[in-house]
């Protein structure tokens, strides 16, 4: 059975005191049991929220991380220094990192790869443009990204593998792709995996809506049959929010 996830990506947003007072919050509140809650936190407070939530139903993610194992890359984190602290599970390929750090599918490929050998949990983001949707190209650029990013993978693999869809029109810009926009592209997901691998490896596979993603959306988008929850930016800042969104997963 695949894993339903609401998790927040909090891109360059929250210092250490703004981190600590989300946290405090965050472990008053009733996680939903069938949920899986996981928070992206910058790379400089990974190591505090992790051990502040240690005895608490919530993953502790990072928002990108380097394809070598150790070396000169100023500026980089490995994935063995992630994993040094407690982190385990890294989102690559965030439309962010595409456009604005130029990181492609070839690049992406090697950042699985890195994440896998060292046991990590993978939320690989995938999403086509607005001039990509209006020409009708949105199935070939996500198929395109799925398979340079990832077919390459073992089935097994896959196990340690989380899809992401994230229309970039739709990030950050508080229009969301409608509910049948959502089910529709999941679905194509889920058969190109089924194709390219099994029905049972893409059955398995859990994939997560991204896209201006509120607590009055959520609902709807998480009951259409191939969505298995959201990776949520802006509305992920607040625990009220935050949480409204868990719960409507349940
Ligand atoms: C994101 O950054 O992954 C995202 C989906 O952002 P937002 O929810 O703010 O659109």
């Amino acid at each position: 059975m695949r894993k339903k996830i609401v998790a927040g990506n909090w891109k360059m947003n929250n210092d250490m005191a703004e981190t600590e007072m989300f946290l405090v919050q965050l472990k008053k509140q009733v996680i939903p049991e069938e949920v899986t809650l996981m928070i992206a936190p910058a790379f400089t407070n990974l190591n505090h929220a992790f051990q502040s939530v240690r005895e608490h139903p919530v993953t502790v993610v990072a928002q990108n991380m380097h394809q070598s194992d150790k070396g000169a890359f100023t500026g980089e984190v490995s994935a063995a220094m992630l994993k040094s602290v407690g982190v385990e599970t890294v989102i690559l390929g965030h439309s962010e990192r595409r456009s604005i750090f130029k990181e492609d599918n070839e690049l992406l490929a090697e950042k699985v790869n890195t994440a896998l050998v060292n046991n990590m949990t993978v939320i690989f983001c995938i999403g086509e443009e607005l001039s990509q949707r209006e020409t009708d190209d949105h199935f070939n650029v996500i198929a395109e990204q799925l398979e340079e990013g990832l077919f390459h993978l073992s089935e097994a693999q896959w196990n340690n593998i989380i899809i992401a869809y994230e229309p970039v029109w739709a990030i950050g810009t508080g229009e969301t792709a409608s509910p049948e926009q959502a089910q529709e592209m999941h679905a194509f997901i889920r058969k190109t995996i089924a194709d390219a691998y099994s029905n049972s490896t893409a059955k398995n596979v859990s994939i997560l809506y991204g896209g201006s993603v509120k607590p009055d959306n959520a609902k709807e988008l998480f009951g259409q049959e191939d969505v298995d929850g959201g990776l949520v930016g802006g509305a992920s800042l607040k625990v009220d929010s935050f949480m409204e969104i868990a719960n409507s997963l349940q």
